[in-house]
């Protein structure tokens, strides 16, 4: 037995003193969601607790009439013998870091996040803790990104060269999160946008939370041959 705060399971990171899992692999009694990406929020458990932002976009990702409780982000909740608390990662709309406390010791789980803000989500929160548990896929010093306003200049440049030669441009991005902060950053007034359909419900449910998302088509084959290599909507 041990006496730490969160231990893992094959189910995945577990409180015994909470009696909680953070980002299940299995379905579980009690799971709380750092975000709703795929490798993190799972369908199949009884109960899910997250922030009401990332209830919007998890709603869609687990099942139908899923018991979903919201914990705005830095209010704290006991649960036995813990205090939990979530608090924002900036990684997409609704993400947090979960906070676990027990008699003053603090573990802290990131989930994925980002220190650098975009305009689509809560702004990352440091959080003091004694022990912290991290995603750090991008963490190698290796990666260095360039500044968003240049990334997005260039994506725009090389929009507008397209239009000027009739040829459409097609951008790749994660359905959730990463795509409505690529509608976020681009201008608009270059062209038409089409989306994936998978890519459709979460723009609305971006804009229901109040983030700007520019007007969208679905990419169907309609809407692809009326809108091919067009500079107007
Ligand atoms: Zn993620």
């Amino acid at each position: 037995m041990t006496d730490d705060l969160l231990q893992l399971t094959p189910s995945g990171l577990y409180c015994a003193a909470g009696d909680f899992y953070i980002d299940p692999w299995q379905p579980v009694d009690h799971a709380v969601i750092t975000h709703a990406h795929a490798d993190h929020a799972r369908p199949g458990s009884q109960r899910y607790l997250t922030t009401p932002t990332g209830a919007q976009v998890l709603a869609p990702r687990i099942d139908e009439g899923a018991s979903i409780r919201t914990l705005p982000y830095g209010e704290r909740l006991s649960l036995q013998d813990v205090t939990l608390s979530l608090h924002p990662a900036g990684h997409l709309l609704g993400s947090a870091q979960v906070r676990v406390e027990r008699g003053g010791e603090v573990w802290v789980v990131s989930g994925d996040y980002k220190a650098e803000q975009d305009q689509t989500c809560e702004p990352f929160e440091p959080v003091r803790c004694h022990t912290f548990i991290t995603e750090s896929t991008f963490g190698l010093p290796i990666y260095r990104w360039q500044p968003q306003a240049e990334v997005f200049a260039e994506i725009n440049d090389w929009w507008r060269a397209n239009q000027g030669a009739g040829r459409t441009s097609v951008l790749y991005a994660y359905a959730l999160g990463k795509a409505q902060r690529l509608l976020a950053g681009v201008d608009s007034t270059i062209g038409p946008i089409l989306v994936h359909g998978a890519v459709l419900p979460f723009v609305q449910r971006y804009r229901d939370a109040g983030i700007n998302q520019p007007d969208v088509l679905y990419a169907n084959a309609e809407h692809a041959r009326t809108h091919r290599g067009r500079a107007r909507w």
